[in-house]
């Protein structure tokens, strides 16, 4: 929080130099104006704000930890790290990494044929040895297999990590094939020689959601006996020499070093069985996986999906121990240590930006003040008149009525002192340019905590209890948990004089635009690229601005011809047939419809009429 009141970025850490910090508030104004590339329409929210220096902090910060944590145990071998694209595919994302990582030689992995072709495209090829790992992971088919083999033609590094014994017959295959299309030449062709890897299956298992990963009953790779058959099976073909990576993933958000050590500990033993046992002596590679968690509600306590107990460099140095001394105790050479780190390198660099529409409090469920105070009042106009004569039984009867009223009218006006008090808590439904959907599918699918806040007015105690309530048609679509574990958020009190009220939802740059679901037919937010400046007034210069995707592109993914099945049909129905002319409809209709079609689904320029006055 700056001086202003305003949420801030410190792009390189705690280690910015004085002032280098961006207003988030001004780079949304700034935003807003910004003409956004390749359109004529304005910005719109939700947006994404997107920092690539805190993307190179972040990559920094890992290289860092792992060269560290080897310098000071002695490890021989090096630290390899690839970016998963599986986590964020975004073309600026993906190019950020492999250019910020370059001097590390930083590479990509890929777990499907487009995700392969990106990398392809991304990596650079060099010469220069060693050249970035381009992993290939997940299922595969022929096709697959053959793109992975091409990609080492062109000069690339792709390593094709096994998932199932049965990949490796089609390896062979499409290596035999590829072959025939090489020149006679011994020297070339074993230029293409495919290099593998196998996924390892591990007992070690992660508690939570992410537990089905690992386990003898996880979904992926191979159980250490079948490790061991395919390695046999390589050494009958003569192709042990092409085995050179040993690969484990026990899911995302590894909670704690213990577990860390385990599974690291765990993989290693196989890889030095590998090695002493079955003859695998070209093995050079122990590939980590992801795992490396976010902190996501600050606890540090790795007691739920939330949150992590340790930093990048506790998780390097268990990393790197756990491999040094299992590999001491057998007497095998340290191996290239790779990790897939996803969610921890993505995480920071972006925040989603939304904006309040209107902040409307949630109707309790009891009587309200004013039918309360209508029911005393009720009660005391139906006092029963006094007994006329005075006899001793009406008397008291009517005592026992007044009795009867009073404690009823006691106990309403307990009832509404209570109400005044439980006001403070009423709850207001914040109603938020959002999807949930399309833009944090994580906390609806598996009830992902995000940390939220407000851009503005940190310096003014946000008195209100608010929820998010977005704009699909979708009782799901709501936010009511946070990382507090409170179900409610800490906001202020929307005021639209003040203008826009916006809350950002921070270290979601992992997983939530790859995962995106189009409910609704709402889609990707506005993409704004921030890069820091130390010459520009505010410390920041606006890169560019990206629209999501417009109605017409999305209704397009579901199979429409917007021109034929859309545009070309209303037209027809709006003009009517020609006895009917009603062209004064079609104008009324196309011009409405155009813009639909031509802007994104959220909702725009959204602001309530003043009321006529009477
Ligand atoms: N590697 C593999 C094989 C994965 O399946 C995943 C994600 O689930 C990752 C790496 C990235 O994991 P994380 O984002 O937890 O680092």
């Amino acid at each position: 929080v700056n001086t202003e009141g305003h949420l801030s970025v410190k792009p390189f850490g705690r280690w910015t130099e004085p002032g280098q910090e961006i207003d988030v508030h001004s780079v949304i104004v700034e935003a807003l104006a910004t003409q956004p590339n390749d359109s004529t329409s304005k910005s719109q929210f939700p947006m994404i704000l997107r920092f690539p220096d805190v993307l190179k902090n972040r990559i920094e910060t890992l290289h860092n930890a792992f060269n560290s944590a080897m310098e000071s145990t002695g490890y021989t071998s090096r630290y390899q790290g690839v970016f998963p694209i599986k986590v964020n595919q975004n073309k600026y994302v993906v190019q950020d990494m492999v250019r910020f990582g370059q001097q590390w030689n930083y590479g990509l992995e890929a777990g499907s044929k487009p995700e392969l072709l990106i990398a392809m495209s991304c990596l650079p090829v060099t010469e220069a040895e060693p050249k970035p790992y381009l992993i290939c992971n997940g299922y595969k088919d022929a096709d697959y297999i053959a793109l992975a083999l091409s990609a080492r033609a062109m000069g690339l590094n792709p390593i094709i990590v096994l998932e199932m014994e049965e990949e490796l017959a089609i390896v062979l295959d499409q290596y035999r094939k590829l072959q025939q299309k090489l020149p006679d030449d011994d020297a070339v062709r074993k230029k293409f020689e495919p290099i593998i890897g196998i996924r390892a299956k591990l007992l070690t298992k992660l508690p939570g959601h992410f537990g089905s990963t690992a386990g003898k009953h996880g979904k992926f790779g191979m159980l250490a006996d079948q490790i061991y058959e395919v390695a046999e099976t390589l050494g009958k073909e003569g192709k042990l020499h092409w085995l050179q990576l040993l690969h484990f993933h026990i899911g995302s958000m590894i909670p704690t070093t213990g577990k860390v050590y385990d599974a690291v500990s765990e993989a290693a033993g196989i890889y030095c069985n590998l090695v002493n046992e079955h003859g695998a002596k070209w093995l050079a590679t122990l590939d980590c996986g992801g795992g490396l968690g976010v902190d996501y509600d600050g606890t540090r306590s790795g007691d739920s999906d939330m949150s992590v107990a340790y930093g990048i460099q506790e998780y390097a140095s268990a990393v790197v121990q756990a491999v040094r001394l299992k590999c001491d105790y057998n007497g095998v050479a340290h191996p290239v240590v790779c990790t897939e780190s996803g969610r921890a390198m993505a995480s920071h660099h972006s925040m989603i930006i939304l904006e309040t529409l209107s902040a409307i409090p949630e109707p309790q469920d009891e009587d309200t003040s004013e039918q309360l105070l209508n029911r005393i009042q009720d009660l005391s106009y139906k006092q029963p008149r006094a007994p006329v004569g005075g006899a001793t039984a009406a008397v008291y009867s009517h005592a026992a009525d007044l009795k009867k009223h009073g404690i009823e009218m006691y106990k309403l006006g307990k009832k509404l002192g209570k109400r005044v008090v439980a006001d403070a808590n009423t709850v207001y439904n914040y109603h938020m340019n959002l999807s949930v959907f399309s833009l944090l599918p994580d906390f609806w699918g598996i009830g992902q905590l995000f940390p939220m806040m407000p851009v503005s007015r940190l310096n003014e105690e946000p008195t209100l209890k608010g929820t998010l309530v977005d704009i699909t048609c979708d009782s799901d679509g709501k936010i009511e948990n946070f990382i507090s574990r409170e179900n409610t958020l800490p906001l202020h009190l929307f005021e639209p004089s003040l203008g826009g009220y916006y809350v950002a939802v921070l270290v979601s740059g992992a997983y939530q635009e790859a995962i995106a679901g189009k409910h609704n037919l709402f889609s990707g937010p506005t993409l704004v690229r921030v890069n820091s400046s130390t010459t520009k007034d505010g410390g920041f210069e606006i890169e560019r601005v990206d629209l999501g995707p417009a109605a017409d592109e999305i209704i397009g993914s579901m199979r429409y011809s917007v021109e034929e099945d859309i545009i070309t049909v209303i037209e027809k129905k709006a003009k009517g047939t020609e006895e009917e002319e009603r062209v004064w409809a079609w104008e009324m209709v196309e011009p409405l419809m155009t813009k639909a079609l031509t802007t994104m689904p959220y909702l725009n320029e959204y602001k309530v009429p003043e009321p006529e006055p009477e």
